[in-house]
């Protein structure tokens, strides 16, 4: 008995050496040394599948958002009225915002030289004009909310409450005032190929789905002010 523990005493050290050389141990070893590493590498793998799964669904999720929560009323982004102080005349009975005043009145200047004489039709409009022509001229025409929405703005959804809108017309051809045959006339062209010298937009392009094309209404994005109004309304032609 004595003989056999010392045996296998001396065994033990043996057994272990033998265990060692075992081509599985030695992977088993590198395996542990390198573990730290290649835990790294697949936690590092496993956070970019992760966030490559979650990303696609989000971006969606926040363009969604973007789109569907702008506060859009039949279509119609919704504007402040600006405060009157900021409002000049600029005919006895068009007022618009003081800061896109001198470059409207320089581009009816320079449309003057070129032989185009534009005429002003509408500028600010305050939310209570703005219930009267929506609620009027609907129950006039007889048309439902959605489809008046589609010629004019509903009452603190339209442009013209910021100042920054204005309806243009061609003196030599009035029958065309808030007209789409206002784009075949030579004030309109002049427009297309002009307006943006002076900071206008035409903001109803035959392209918006939601609101009918309106050749004769422009707005102003030539200050800060105008931008910010007109931000969203410029990120939505975008997508
Ligand atoms: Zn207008």
């Amino acid at each position: 008995m004595e003989q056999n523990k010392d045996i296998n005493q001396f065994d033990i050290p043996l057994a272990k050496r033998t265990y060692l050389k075992n081509p599985y141990s030695i992977l088993l070893k590198k395996l542990l040394i390198f573990s730290p590493f290649l835990l790294l590498i697949f936690s590092t793998a496993a956070l970019r599948l992760i966030r490559n799964l979650e990303a696609g669904p989000l971006r969606n999720f926040v363009f969604q958002v973007e789109k569907n929560y702008d506060h859009r009323v039949l279509g119609h982004l919704p504007y402040k009225e600006i405060p009157r102080e900021k409002l000049v005349f600029i005919e006895p009975n068009i007022e618009v915002h003081i800061d896109m005043r001198d470059s409207l009145l320089k581009m009816r200047e320079e449309a003057k030289k070129d032989g185009i004489y534009l005429v002003f039709l509408s500028g600010f409009r305050s939310i209570n004009l703005q219930k009267d022509i929506f609620y009027s001229l609907k129950s006039i025409r007889n048309q439902e909310a959605a489809e008046r929405a589609r010629v004019s703005a509903p009452p603190g959804y339209s442009e013209h409450s910021t100042g920054f809108a204005i309806d243009i017309g061609d003196a030599t051809q009035r029958e065309t005032d808030f007209e789409t045959e206002f784009e075949k006339t030579r004030a309109f062209r002049w427009l297309i190929k002009n307006a943006a010298k002076y900071h206008f937009k035409l903001s109803f392009e035959k392209d918006n789905k939601y609101i009918d094309y309106e050749p004769w209404h422009w707005r102003y994005e030539g200050s800060i002010e105008a931008l910010k109004i007109f931000e969203t309304a410029n990120r939505k032609l975008q997508i």
